[in-house]
């Protein structure tokens, strides 16, 4: 049997995109589904999808950058199912731009979702872990997270802050049983190339990114694994077009 079936699955960023194609996976797996975003309308619609397909699944308006909401997410999956076995700390976003276009306020939303977002979900979730003695705490970096191309400094900088973060979580809990996995995404057809707000810059980074793959793909490997049994930890998967150089 799948090491999915049953299992209590938190996602972030789980409206759209990579988080809203992981639900609908793991929930077709039978796993015990925790929606979390800010946009409510979107996680309603993707709960109806879901529980017309015969998932267990609820949903929690959530902003990653306040701790106190996460810490009420994880409380509320406590709640609702009475344990936690996967956090997926998925939100994140992408207004890439030049350092010398020097947009700080854009600098600061992508620290505070891509990197804070990660430490507070992993905050919100690891007492109940080590409490029972088991979970998994996986972190979606991305292909930016192991190179840098111009516009991408700030973005490459919290997508390569998550692998470190993940990477001293892992060294620090393995022995408690704690599995951890960094997820990266090359180009991937999804929304979130729109917190891009430079126009010309959007519309030459959909240019380049037109092989991209279907956030299905990216899914199934955080799927596979969860999948494996709690004594085997997929540390990190990178997950990219074949095409991408
Ligand atoms: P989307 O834009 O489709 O999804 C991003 C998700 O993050 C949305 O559900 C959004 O929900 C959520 N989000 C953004 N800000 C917040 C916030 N403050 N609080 C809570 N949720 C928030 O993009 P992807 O699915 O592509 O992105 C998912 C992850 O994959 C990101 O971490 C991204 O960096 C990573 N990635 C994506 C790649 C790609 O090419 N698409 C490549 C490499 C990595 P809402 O607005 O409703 O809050």
């Amino acid at each position: 049997m799948s090491n999915i079936q049953g299992k209590v699955v938190i996602i972030t960023g789980a409206s759209s995109g990579i988080g809203e194609a992981t639900a609908k996976e793991l929930a077709s797996k039978g796993a015990k589904i925790v929606l979390a975003a800010r946009r409510e309308e979107r996680l309603k619609e993707i709960q109806q999808e879901i529980k017309r397909n015969g998932g267990q699944v609820i949903y929690q308006v959530t902003d990653v950058t306040s701790y106190e909401q996460m810490e009420t997410l994880a409380s509320y999956a406590l709640t609702e199912f009475g344990k936690i076995d996967v956090m997926i700390n998925n939100a994140g976003v992408m207004p890439l731009s030049a350092i010398s276009d020097l947009k700080i306020t854009e600098w600061e939303t992508m620290i505070d979702v891509n990197i804070k977002g990660v430490t507070y979900g992993m905050a919100a979730v690891l007492p109940s872990m080590k409490e029972n003695k088991v979970g998994h705490i996986i972190n979606v970096s991305a292909v930016a997270g192991h190179m840098v191309f111009p516009t991408s400094s700030v973005y490459s900088g919290t997508k390569y802050a998550v692998r470190a973060i993940t990477e001293g979580l892992r060294q620090e809990e393995c022995k408690n049983n704690i599995r951890t996995t960094i997820i990266s995404p090359g180009p991937t057809s999804t929304e979130l190339t729109n917190s891009i707000s430079d126009l010309g810059l959007r519309n030459f980074i959909i240019e380049s990114a037109k092989e991209a793959i279907d956030p299905s793909s990216v899914a199934r490997a955080i799927a596979f694994a969860i999948g494996e049994p709690d004594n085997v930890a997929i540390n990190e998967m990178i997950i990219r077009p074949t095409i991408q150089e």
